[in-house]
């Protein structure tokens, strides 16, 4: 065919009609072809792609999220259990047909963990992402600032999100966020107006469009370093946020209402029958906004979850029981140098009780694990040893050596 005769194959413009057309084995496609074609395939698979998550998101029932929940995470029972249900509220309010009219909206429960740190609270999110197999988004609220001043604009949150997701828009959409910290953003007092409150409740006031749901221009590079970047458009009204927090010093707001109401109508005896060793467990909202929290994030957090202390049992448990538990994480590492690992109950002990002398928690677990193990791990895979028995003599040795290393440094 002569250059000038030649059309498009799919909608028959003459080449001269067109602005570019490209030319196949024996057929032509012509520019304004190929952005329709480029529509429907971008529709098609943010169609499928949508579809997929309702599917994925559709299976989980309560007591299957407690239960992916207790392999992962000790204790904690009753955050557990409100976890789970939220959380398939949480879905089950996605997976609503958007197009049916009716007048009982359901709205977002989102949640709020109250808890010391190194109870679990992280550790929580991580283990719902994971179970569901969203994207998730673990920020700091402490570097949160209001726009214009120094430090991280609350959108920068969904540009972590969107990262999680790999760039995918509709997973991000769907995706969880993880606010660590939040009591840090708590008025310092009761009379906001004498000084500008820049990280406090600025920054409670931009968290509450993010947590009720809106659509927000995000960078994908995050920050202000980018400034001429495409933004990307992001719905949250899907995204579950949990918050969570130590609220140092909240148990004083506690006894305080408790005691309070000890005096009104159809009081029990004051404190009578208070487990006075974990009052976090009575908390309701209103300490939250005792605390300093503004009432309107409180009401945007309405699920609201405590953790309790770990005690010298639920840490021995951490060490040995759960799917990825420390000393298990150690064994495959040793394995890995056909060097086989173990433990004897003494041992395990006598970690525990250092984590509790020196108040490290759950976190520290870890790094007494290390200290005690890093000899062994630097010297045995030279070496022709094929098992590692590790009992209370070996971390104690170990630990006092870890220690005179440190004292050294220090001094
Ligand atoms: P938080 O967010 O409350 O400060 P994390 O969830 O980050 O605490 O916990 C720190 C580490 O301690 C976790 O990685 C985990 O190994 C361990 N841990 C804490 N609490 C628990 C728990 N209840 N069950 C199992 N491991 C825990």
């Amino acid at each position: 065919m002569a250059k000038e005769n030649l059309e498009c194959s799919f909608c028959g413009r003459k080449k001269s009609e067109t602005n570019l057309l490209i030319a196949g084995l024996d057929a032509h496609i012509c520019d304004k072809c190929i952005e329709q074609a480029h529509g429907i395939v971008v529709e098609e698979i943010s169609t499928y792609n949508k579809h997929k998550i309702d599917q994925d998101l559709a299976l989980q029932k309560p007591k299957a999220i407690k239960n992916f929940l207790d392999q992962y995470v000790i204790g904690q029972d009753y955050t557990k259990k409100v976890m789970a249900v939220a959380v398939y509220n949480h879905y089950k309010r996605l997976l609503q047909p958007k197009n049916k009219k009716d007048d009982v909206e359901i709205q977002k429960s989102n949640i709020i963990m109250v808890g010391r740190t190194g109870t679990g609270k992280t550790l929580v999110a991580k283990t719902i992402a994971l179970m569901l197999n969203v994207p998730l988004a673990i920020v700091d609220a402490t570097v949160l600032t209001e726009a214009g001043y120094v430090g991280e604009d609350v959108e920068t949150i969904l540009t972590k999100l969107l990262a999680a997701a790999d760039y995918n828009v509709e997973k991000a959409q769907t995706g969880i966020v993880f606010i660590d910290e939040i009591d840090k953003i708590a008025r310092k007092s009761d009379n906001p107006s004498i000084t500008r409150d820049v990280s406090g409740e600025g920054v409670q006031q931009a968290l509450l469009k993010l947590l009720e749901g809106t659509t927000v221009n995000v960078p994908p590079k995050g920050g202000r370093k980018h400034p001429d970047q495409n933004f990307i458009e992001i719905n949250t009204e899907n995204i579950l946020f949990i918050a969570g927090g130590a609220f140092d010093g909240i148990e004083r707001h506690i006894s305080k209402r408790l005691n309070m109401q000890a005096v009104g109508y159809g009081a029990s005896k004051m404190g009578e029958g208070l487990d006075k060793e974990n009052m976090l467990q009575y908390i309701i909202p209103r300490d939250l906004k005792d605390y300093g929290l503004i009432p309107e994030i409180i009401g945007r957090l309405p699920v609201l979850s405590y953790m309790n202390p770990l005690d010298k049992e639920s840490l021995r448990l951490i060490l040995t029981e759960p799917k990825n538990a420390i000393t298990k994480q150690y064994q495959k590492l040793f394995a890995m140098d056909n060097i086989e690992l173990s433990f004897s109950d003494g041992a395990l002990d006598h970690i525990v009780e250092k984590a509790l002398e020196y108040k490290l928690g759950a976190r520290g677990l870890r790094s007494l694990c290390e200290a005690v193990l890093t000899d062994a791990m630097f010297d045995l895979p030279d070496s022709d040893e094929k098992e590692l028995r590790v009992t209370k003599n070996y971390v104690d040795k170990a630990l006092k050596k870890y220690q005179a290393k440190k004292l050294k440094a220090v001094s």
